[in-house]
């Protein structure tokens, strides 16, 4: 199976070639088409997997055919580290270089003034950890109420760090109607309680 088997868009395919990746991954292959069709989804893998681009890369295309003037973003990704964040916008910007989504990364350490001035313009995804977001959130400067595509990556770690509570709030916080992906290298009891009250009906695929 090939990239252009996954139902990816075109420009998608000229960013991953340019990347130089010749397949898809396992878990590339096993969670592509199944964001694509809006199903959530349980991917257990340990990064090295090629789970960001798992995720990122059908999220780019979801997002771009929905795409809206709403000023409220569209979609969140959750990390438990500032340096995960910035990993996966990275990622982000790298794979929809041929696509016009903005984006903003919420991490604490950095003066919030930024964050605040990019989330005025408007922003079609944000990524960010449970702290610097939850704080936005609780001055008034984030609405999550349009946030349909949900991904939480990395759960275990996020357990670790004692994250969860705050996953619990902001899962609250968006739209009952929505796309939600969880990722995580294990599955212990918390993180499994956690998907079967916030995922519905999803896929699981194990690498
Ligand atoms: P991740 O598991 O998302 O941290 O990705 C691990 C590494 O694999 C990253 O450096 C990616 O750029 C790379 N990668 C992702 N997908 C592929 C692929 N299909 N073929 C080759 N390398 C890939």
């Amino acid at each position: 199976m090939s990239f252009a088997d996954l139902g990816l868009s075109d420009e998608l395919l000229r960013a991953v070639a340019t990347r130089g990746y010749g397949e898809p991954t396992p878990i590339q292959k096993g969670a592509i088409p199944s964001v694509l069709m809006g199903k959530d989804l349980i991917g257990i893998a340990q990064t090295g997997t090629g789970k960001t681009a798992a995720f990122v890369l059908p999220m780019i295309d979801v997002l771009a055919e929905g795409r809206t003037r709403a000023r409220m973003p569209r979609s969140l990704i959750l990390e438990p580290t500032r340096e995960l964040a910035a990993q996966v916008a990275e990622n982000f910007e790298k794979y929809g270089v041929h696509h016009k989504l903005s984006m903003a990364l919420l991490i604490g350490g950095v003066q919030m003034g930024d964050q605040v001035k990019a989330l005025e313009k408007g922003v079609d995804v944000l990524i960010a950890t449970p702290g610097r977001l939850m704080d936005l959130f609780s001055r008034g400067k984030i609405m999550l109420n349009d946030c349909s595509l949900l991904v939480i990556d990395e759960a275990d770690r996020m357990l670790d760090m004692g994250f969860i509570p705050d996953i619990e709030d902001i899962c609250t916080k968006l739209p009952k109607s929505r796309q939600t992906l969880l990722f995580s290298a294990t599955m212990p009891p918390p993180i499994k309680k956690l998907a079967d009250k916030f995922l519905s009906d999803p896929k699981t695929i194990e690498v």
